[in-house]
């Protein structure tokens, strides 16, 4: 079934989203309206391989390419809850990956500065959030381990792969009030973490569950893996 470059109509696979929804997300405590509609929204299966298409609505992560995946669908929703987003939010992701969660977050009202260290998934996810019309959202490539200085600050920070402790330049690239959201600790198992700035600067730290996420490479994350 070849299904790039085909408009995208909302009614595809809707049934498919809204029973995603409801017994994955609801069905677990995912409660925020804003998160629900959008991926009741966005078109999951638009963002997986041709050969993995009967699995896009599925409870599990998804190989996505270069050895990287797209993350369950209940994670994703955990996070970008904890992210307390408002509509007109200034947001950077980390690890662009397919460019499901840039697409979620421009639903969500964002906008959206998405950093992917790998080319040629940062060339794909820019060319498929194009076609399908998400045009708040930039992609670049690079090591988003450094932020985007040039578009800090940021209302949220949003990272999609797990770092060994959290990198110092995202710290400084939140503004005042703004989250950062992030999987920290080993190669294999992480808690997610909450880091929060205060008014005056200060930051605070909560825990909210154990997750398992691709690695954070780069100069403030895992060194590269050995060719
Ligand atoms: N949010 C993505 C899933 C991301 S998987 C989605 O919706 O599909 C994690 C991604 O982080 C991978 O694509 C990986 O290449 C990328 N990554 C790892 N280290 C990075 C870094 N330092 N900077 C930017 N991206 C990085």
């Amino acid at each position: 079934m070849r299904r790039q470059g085909q408009p995208f109509r909302p009614s595809e696979r809707e049934d498919e989203r809204t029973r995603m929804v409801d017994q994955q997300l609801r069905a677990r405590g995912i409660s925020d309206q804003a998160v629900l509609e959008a991926m009741r929204k966005v078109p999951r299966h638009r963002f997986v391989p041709d050969h993995l298409q009967q699995y896009a609505y599925a409870d599990e992560p998804l190989p996505i390419g270069e050895g990287q995946t797209i993350s369950q669908p209940y994670v994703v929703a955990l996070m970008l809850e904890a992210l307390e987003v408002r509509p007109g939010d200034r947001v950077l992701e980390v690890g662009t990956g397919s460019g499901y969660v840039a697409a979620l977050l421009e639903c969500m009202g964002c906008e959206v500065y998405t950093v992917e260290r790998v080319p040629d998934l940062a060339t794909r996810a820019a060319w498929r959030l194009r076609e399908l019309g998400y045009h708040r959202v930039e992609v670049r490539c690079g090591d988003g381990t450094r932020g985007w200085a040039e578009k800090a600050p940021f209302d949220a920070i949003l990272v999609s792969a797990a770092a060994p402790a959290v990198p110092p330049s995202l710290v400084a690239q939140l503004r005042a009030g703004g989250r950062l959201v992030i999987p920290v600790g080993d190669r294999g198992l992480q808690e997610l973490v909450r880091l929060r700035k205060s008014a005056q600067g200060e930051t605070s730290r909560e825990y909210l569950g154990a997750v398992s996420f691709v690695p954070l490479v780069g100069a403030e994350g895992w060194p590269e893996p050995s060719p």
